[in-house]
């Protein structure tokens, strides 16, 4: 039987933090790891600047429930939804990521957690566990599921890598002269084509 762990953003919904940046005006938000790739010391950095311009996670889920899914997103999900069982791995926060789900019709979403406090500001973050993607895929696997692993950035590689069959969607072109061995997919037609090809055509005792 089949699961699939798949990214959230880049690959359903935009990326949060640079909305987040464009939609507020500070233009300190827009650094991500490719800028610092400490991750603690980016997600402390943006904390910071959250308290610097009074924004409580209030007005940060207010800007985020105007973002919308990338195009054709939802129906692709409930699709894939429908043909196999499907996880949503994501390095977001739940706090954050709520009112994408619910334009997406809450799928199953594993991902992090925030600390507020009682005025709204966030102080802390919370990782559910280190590598939270890849060891998501390698719990399915211990229970014998047949794993496709779905992402577009270099945080899903570990997961893509450990799946039985992975796939990249719209990567950047580092990643795909990087990893040439992984397949890549831009919409979601191709990467409904690939799945069912893997139904179709997959070993399933693989891996
Ligand atoms: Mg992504």
């Amino acid at each position: 039987m089949y699961i699939v762990c798949t990214d959230l953003e880049g690959v359903y919904t935009p990326e949060i933090w640079i909305n987040v940046a464009q939609k507020t005006g500070i233009e300190k938000l827009r650094l991500t790891t490719r800028d610092i790739p400490d991750y603690d010391l980016l997600m402390q950095g943006r904390l910071a600047i959250l308290k610097e311009n009074g924004l409580t996670l209030g007005d940060i889920q207010d800007v985020i429930a105007t973002l919308k899914p990338l195009e054709g997103a939802r129906e692709f999900l409930n699709w894939l939804r429908s043909r196999l069982q499907v996880v949503v791995v994501s390095d977001t926060f739940i706090e954050f990521a709520r009112p994408l789900m619910k334009q997406l019709d809450w799928p199953t979403l594993f991902c992090h957690d925030l600390t507020v406090d009682d005025t709204g500001t966030i102080t802390a973050y919370n990782l559910r566990q280190p590598q939270a993607k890849k060891q998501a895929l390698l719990a399915l696997k211990s229970l014998d599921f047949t794993t496709i692993g779905i992402g577009d950035s270099y945080n899903d590689i570990d997961m893509i890598q450990a799946a039985d069959y992975g796939i990249l969607f719209r990567p950047p072109p580092n990643v795909i002269e990087e990893f040439p061995e992984l397949p890549v997919t831009t919409t979601y037609d191709e990467l409904k084509t690939h799945i069912e090809r893997i139904i179709k055509n997959g070993n399933p005792e693989r891996g």
